[in-house]
């Protein structure tokens, strides 16, 4: 595999759209493959249509990992094979961090065994960003954009936060944290440099 894979992670309006489209129009990135999680396939539109409903909680996560094993076999896996670096808004990590809380009480250890389901047939990332920020700041931001899901509420974000912190700790070789409460140019600043020191400079 020659491609890199980059994923950027973190709660509801902590600034990855915002980030991505400026990468996106940015030259040095012109030969990157831009994709995200919930998909636009068919099986995304399914994860849609239960982060938009009252769908049970394991369906739900079963949806995602569904929509994230066709992604990889059909375009994450393709990418990197040919040699492209790949950037996911949003990926696995969501799923650990979300669906841990979705599901906490459910069955004991939820993320242990959200993370044991993609064991065997998922990509680990090469480097995963991930978009730190207080849930007060990030649903104020939602808010302004007007389109609510039912995860944009300040304790759950609290929890999904935390389990991202959680998994960063676990892996300190391929996250790179970074607060984004602050302005626009420096975030994307960190960003590229996380990113070139990756796939090398630019
Ligand atoms: P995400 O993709 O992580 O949900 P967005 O990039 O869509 O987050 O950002 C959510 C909202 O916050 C948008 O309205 C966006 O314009 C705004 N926003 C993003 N980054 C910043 C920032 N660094 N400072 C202030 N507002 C921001």
């Amino acid at each position: 595999m020659k491609g890199k894979l980059i994923t950027l992670e973190g709660i509801d309006g902590s600034g990855k759209s915002t980030i991505t489209e400026r990468l996106r129009s940015n030259p040095d990135f012109k030969d990157f493959v831009f994709t995200r999680e919930p998909t636009t396939g068919w099986i995304g539109d399914a994860v849609n249509r239960a982060i938009h409903s009252d769908t049970d909680d394991l369906a739900e996560l079963l949806l995602f990992t569904a929509d994230h094993a066709e992604h990889i076999s059909k375009l994450i896996l393709p990418a990197l094979e040919s040699g492209q670096n790949v950037i996911s808004d949003r990926y696995s990590g969501s799923r650990y961090a979300y669906q841990a809380v979705t599901l906490k009480g459910k069955f004991p250890e939820p993320m242990e065994w959200i993370q044991q389901i993609h064991r065997g047939w998922t990509v680990d990332p090469d480097l995963t960003v991930l978009f730190d920020i207080d849930p007060k700041i990030s649903v104020e931001r939602c808010g302004n954009r007007g389109e609510q899901t039912k995860f944009e509420k300040i304790d759950f974000l609290e929890e999904v936060r935390a389990n991202y912190l959680k998994l960063a700790e676990a892996h300190p070789e391929r996250f790179v944290i970074i607060n984004t409460d602050r302005p626009v140019d420096e975030i994307e600043k960190d960003v590229l440099e996380a990113i070139f020191s990756l796939v090398g400079t630019r």
